[in-house]
C-alpha cells in the first residue's frame, strides 16, 4: 500500500470519515477523480531522435471552483500518482479556503538526461495536450517537481498562441516579467517555516536553536531551509538525490545553496570537493558528514521536515524515528500505518495539505493580481501568505482540540472534506 499514492490518500480520507459530518454518499463521490486525461507526446530531441513521452492531468474536484494544482516532471510520475496529488490539491485548497478544486498534472521524463531545448518542447507539446482542458478559469496549472517559472513561460506562451493573445491567467508561478507575483518561488518554503513557527508556539517550545532535518534540497526545502535558519533554527542535516550532509552543530546553509544553486550535488559538498568560498576559511563551520537519506530520516531532532516525494516514512522506519515532530513540505511522505504509529507515539505531524499550502495560496495572489491587471509588492504577498496559513493553522489546531481528534491530519481531513461536502450539498447532482 505504501507504494499507492492513491490508497494511501483514500486510507487518510477514511481515517478522518468517522469524526467528519459529511453524509456517505458525497464521503463515496469524493472518492474518485472527476476526470484524467492521459496524452502521448512525442518530441524531436535535440540528438535528432524522436522520444516518446506520457503525460497525464487529472482534475479531482471542482465543486469549491476552478481546478488548480502543479504539474511534475519525474520518472516515477503515474496516473495513481498524479490522481493522489490532485486529491490532496482539493483537500489542501478547502483547507486553507481558496476559491479553488483540485488537479495535477505530470509527465513521466528523467529531466536530468533532457536538454533545455528538450525540456521547452516536450512542455510546449505536453501544453497543447492538456489545453483543451485547462483556462483562466477552468483550471490553472503550477510548478511542482522538476519544473519551474520558466516551465510556466513556455506553457502561458503556447496556450497563448492557441488563443492567439496573452493570456497570463492560465499558469501561476510565472516570471515576474510577464506576470508573475513576487514571493512565489519561495512561497512554499516559507509556509513551511511559518507553519513550524505556530507548532512550537502550540507546543510552548523555543524554535530558536531547534535542530531540524530537511529532506530534500530542492525549492521547498531549501528555502524552508534558508527562512529556518534565520528564524533561528538548527539546521543540522539535509539532502539530495546523491546522500545527505549532517552537521550536529549545524550546517552552513547559505554556503550549501549556493553550491547547490551553481547545479552542485550535496554529496560533492560533503566531499568539499566544489563546497563554495562561504565555508572556506571560516572556523565557525566544521566539515559535515556524509550520510544517506534514510540516516537522516531517523535522526535524533526536534523537527524532521521531509521534502522530497511521497512515502518515505512508511511501517518499515517509523518506529526508528526519534524526531520530536515532523512538518510534511511534501506532498503525501507519511503512509497511514506510519500515521497511527506516529500518533501512538505522540509525535505531532503538521500534514502536508498545510505545512506545504503556501506555494497554492501564492499562485492563487498572483492569479487574483493577473485578473486584476495590477500588482502588488512583496510585503503585501508575504503578509497575506502569512495571515492565510495562520488561520488555517489556527483552525486546523481549534478542531484538533474541541472535537477530541487523534492528530493533526485527521483534523485538517474534517475540515477539508466538510467544506468539500458542503460546496457539492448546495449546488445539488446534475441533472
Ligand atoms: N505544486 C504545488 C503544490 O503541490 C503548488 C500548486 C499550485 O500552486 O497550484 O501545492
Amino acid at each position: 500500500m505504501a507504494d499507492d499514492p492513491f490508497e494511501n490518500m483514500l486510507a487518510q480520507m477514511d481515517r478522518a470519515e468517522e469524526y467528519a459530518d459529511v453524509d456517505h454518499g458525497v464521503f463515496e463521490r469524493l472518492k474518485h477523480p472527476e476526470r484524467t486525461l492521459k496524452v502521448t507526446l512525442p518530441v524531436e530531441l535535440e540528438s535528432g531522435e524522436v522520444e516518446v513521452f506520457e503525460g497525464y492531468r487529472c482534475q479531482f474536484d471542482s465543486a469549491r471552483g476552478p481546478f488548480k494544482g502543479g504539474v511534475r516532471f519525474h520518472p516515477s510520475v503515474s496516473q495513481r500518482e498524479v490522481e493522489a496529488l490532485a486529491g490532496w490539491m482539493t483537500w489542501k485548497t478547502a483547507l486553507v479556503d481558496l476559491p479553488y478544486g483540485g488537479a495535477k498534472g505530470g509527465v513521466i521524463c528523467e529531466p536530468k538526461e533532457l536538454t533545455d531545448r528538450d525540456l521547452e518542447r516536450l512542455t510546449r507539446r505536453y501544453t497543447e495536450g492538456i489545453r483543451r482542458m485547462i483556462g483562466p478559469e477552468v483550471d490553472v496549472p503550477a510548478p511542482d517537481m522538476n519544473t519551474n517559472p520558466q516551465t510556466m513561460a513556455w506553457m502561458m506562451d503556447t496556450y497563448s498562441m492557441y488563443e492567439g493573445y496573452s493570456v497570463p491567467q492560465v499558469v501561476t508561478g510565472k516570471p515576474l516579467e510577464i506576470g508573475g507575483t513576487p514571493g512565489r518561488v519561495e512561497a512554499t518554503g516559507r509556509g513551511v517555516s511559518l507553519v513550524t513557527e505556530r507548532l512550537f508556539e502550540y507546543l510552548d517550545r523555543d524554535l530558536t536553536d531547534a535542530t531540524v532535518a530537511i529532506q530534500g534540497f530542492g525549492n521547498v526545502g531549501s528555502n524552508a531551509a534558508r527562512l529556518l535558519d534565520e528564524s533561528g533554527a538548527n539546521v543540522v542535516a539535509t539532502s539530495d538525490v546523491s546522500g545527505a550532509a549532517y552537521d550536529p552543530d549545524g550546517l552552513d546553509v547559505a554556503a550549501l545553496g549556493a553550491h547547490v544553486d551553481a547545479g552542485g550535488l550535496i554529496e560533492e559538498y560533503v566531499a568539499g570537493d566544489l563546497r563554495g568560498s562561504a565555508g572556506e576559511g571560516d572556523s565557525r563551520w566544521d566539515d559535515p558528514d556524509a550520510i544517506t537519506n534514510a540516516e537522516l530520516l531517523t535522526l535524533d531532532v526536534d523537527v524532521l521536515i521531509p521534502a522530497a516525494v511521497e512515502g518515505v516514512i512508511t511501517a518499515d522506519n517509523v518506529d526508528d524515528l526519534r524526531a520530536s515532530a515532523i512538518v510534511e513540505a511534501a506532498n503525501g511522505p507519511t503512509t497511514v500505518a506510519a500515521d497511527k504509529a506516529l500518533t501512538e507515539r505522540d509525535i505531532q505531524v503538521v500534514p502536508d495539505i498545510l505545512a506545504n499550502a503556501g506555494g497554492v495560496i501564492v499562485s492563487y495572489l498572483e492569479w487574483v493580481q493577473n485578473a486584476q491587471e495590477f500588482s502588488w509588492p512583496l510585503e503585501t504577498v508575504n503578509a497575506e501568505l502569512e495571515r492565510r496559513i495562520g488561520t488555517a493553522f489556527d483552525e486546523t489546531i481549534e478542531q484538533y482540540d474541541t472535537e477530541g481528534l487523534p492528530d493533526l491530519r485527521t483534523a485538517a481531513y474534517t475540515l477539508a472534506l466538510e467544506r468539500t461536502a458542503k460546496a457539492h450539498e448546495y449546488r445539488g447532482l446534475f441533472p
